[in-house]
């Protein structure tokens, strides 16, 4: 079995060992060293990386059968059995600064929210607690963030020790796992003791800032997203870049940008409403000059339009609507384009399908994308220029 240092001390990152087995993990080269400061996956935290005499280690995991920690590595270790280890210290940092605030924001969820922690999940992308409780009030947040980070500045000193079965039993643990063997304490400095395997900061400062980003009501329980340390500066200065460019934008200061955006909002909303009469409008003007310049066609109003794709079939189909309204109306409608659409219609007097017509025309178009009923159709998605659009219009007028 490896003799796993990293439970004593957390902050050597380059250490010797020698191999005592070359084995595999899932077809990857492994090794088991008799000593490693390597942790490897387990207990929410996830594996250290690093290298091995220069070869990089993946993965640490450890193996079922024995409890020996296996070095996962991109490649064949060769040669001696006698090696070099290296720790990634930024990614070993992050994972100490994120166990030891998860540690304190789950005793502050205890204390203030009388909320337990059910779950924790530590990745690359986020680190989350889930809790036993939905509907944390605001203030009950901002009273958990406001008792976490006073632990932090107090800068308390953290112990993780193996405690006798005799010590053990006089330790009030926040959570107590199943496990079998001996069972490690984690005592952040007084406000805090549970029993975990996880590598810890050696005081509290350490952790730098506790933030909790988001919560998320699931059921039951509430999910929290959390960042500690540089991954809690880096989230804020990712935020802060998107605020100054808003600020800048708007030309508002920060405390503004809310009430600036709602009054943007409400502006969007309006124009909106406005544009949808102001194209209402239009399209009645322009039918009603279609309409006054449609060709006869036995004894209805035939109207045939090819139009640019700067139109959009929404306003194409609209235009149609008003033309249909009116009686004895036949409406071809083409968009140019990259999707050319077509869009056919008739007024509700005149006995004639035009989805045979539509199909016919895409047909000619290359498309048998297309449907609706006797009364409107419409297809297309294909490209065609304007010339081609208005030449599959104006044939399908013998059917007519
Ligand atoms: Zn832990």
């Amino acid at each position: 079995m490896t003799n796993r240092l990293y439970y004593d001390d957390a902050y050597t990152l380059r250490f010797s060992a020698s191999i005592v087995e070359r084995t595999e993990h899932k077809s990857r080269p492994a090794v088991i060293l008799d000593r490693s400061y390597f942790y490897p996956e387990g207990g929410a935290q996830p594996p250290d990386t690093g290298s091995l005499n220069s070869i990089r280690v993946i993965d640490v995991q450890t193996r079922d059968s024995d409890r020996a920690v296996l070095h996962i590595l991109a490649s064949s270790l060769n040669g001696a059995d006698q090696v070099e280890g290296e720790i990634d210290a930024s990614r070993r940092l992050d994972h100490m600064q994120h166990h030891s605030g998860q540690h304190i924001l789950s005793r502050a969820l205890d204390d203030v929210a009388k909320a337990a922690t059910v779950s924790v999940h530590m990745s690359a992308d986020s680190m989350t607690i889930d809790v036993n409780r939905a509907d944390i009030p605001a203030a009950e947040w901002s009273a958990v963030e406001q008792l976490a980070n006073r632990i932090v500045q107090e800068d308390r000193p953290v112990r993780c020790w193996f405690p006798t079965a005799e010590e053990l039993a006089t330790i009030q643990v926040r959570k107590m796992p199943d496990v079998i063997g001996k069972v490690r304490i984690v005592d952040i400095g007084g406000f805090d003791i549970t029993a975990c395997g996880g590598t810890h900061v050696a005081r509290t400062g350490e952790i730098g800032l506790i933030k909790v980003i988001k919560t998320e009501k699931r059921g039951d329980s509430t999910r929290l997203e959390f960042r500690c340390g540089l991954r809690a500066l880096a989230d804020y200065s990712a935020k802060n870049e998107v605020i100054q460019r808003l600020v800048s934008d708007l030309t508002v200061g920060a405390s503004e940008l809310p009430a600036a955006i709602g009054r943007l909002q409400a502006e969007n909303k309006q124009l909106r409403t406005d544009l949808k009469v102001a194209k209402d409008l239009l399209a009645e003007a322009e039918a009603q000059s279609l309409l006054a310049t449609a060709e006869p066609h036995n004894g209805h109003r035939l109207i045939i339009r090819a139009f640019s794709a700067d139109r959009t079939t929404d306003d194409a189909r609209l235009l149609l609507q008003k033309l249909t309204a009116q009686a004895d109306v036949i409406v071809l409608f083409g968009v140019a384009g990259e999707r050319a659409q077509l869009l056919f219609g008739r007024s509700e007097n005149v006995s004639l399908d035009v989805v045979p017509l539509l199909k016919s025309a895409l047909a000619q178009l290359g498309s048998d994308r297309g449907g609706g009923r006797p009364n409107f159709a419409q297809g297309g998605g294909i490209p065609a220029i304007l010339d081609q659009v208005l030449a599959a219009l104006q044939a399908t007028v013998t059917m007519i």
